[in-house]
């Protein structure tokens, strides 16, 4: 078990104290972002973005493509033990949600009209991520 784990929040009242109110209502109550606001929408800077919550390798710079959706996008997850996909049928749409396998916050969903070679879509929310930059 790693040290972050360990600081790992037991339960929401310690989440809240942990996240700020924007990834508190995206990590853990699956809100989604307002599009084109986060702060990676238009990042290109290189490196490794991580869960905002609990730091585990998510998704590098070097899967990430802006097709003008308002959010961040990625072709592939940096390690897919890192991420569990959930079938979501909220909102009457079935979509598939992402989510942090580590603390079980929720990313974003998972799409397949990806423009490359994997022809997936990750679109992920900037709040749940920091960028560790190379
Ligand atoms: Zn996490």
């Amino acid at each position: 078990m790693s040290a972050e784990s360990k600081k790992m929040p037991k339960d929401e009242l310690e989440w809240k104290k942990k996240l700020t109110p924007q990834q508190y209502q995206v990590l853990r109550e699956k809100s989604t972002e307002i599009p084109f606001t986060g702060k990676f929408v238009h990042t290109k800077d290189k490196g490794m973005y991580v869960c905002a919550a609990c730091g585990t390798e998510l998704f590098s710079s070097d899967a990430k493509f802006d097709r003008g959706t308002g959010w961040p996008s990625f072709d592939n997850p940096a390690n897919i033990q890192n991420i569990e996909l959930h079938v979501d049928k909220g909102f009457g749409l079935t979509r598939t949600e992402v989510t942090c396998k580590n603390c079980g916050g929720h990313l974003g969903h998972l799409f397949d009209d990806g423009p490359t070679q994997t022809g997936k879509r990750f679109c992920i929310n900037s709040c749940s991520l920091e960028l560790k930059k190379a």
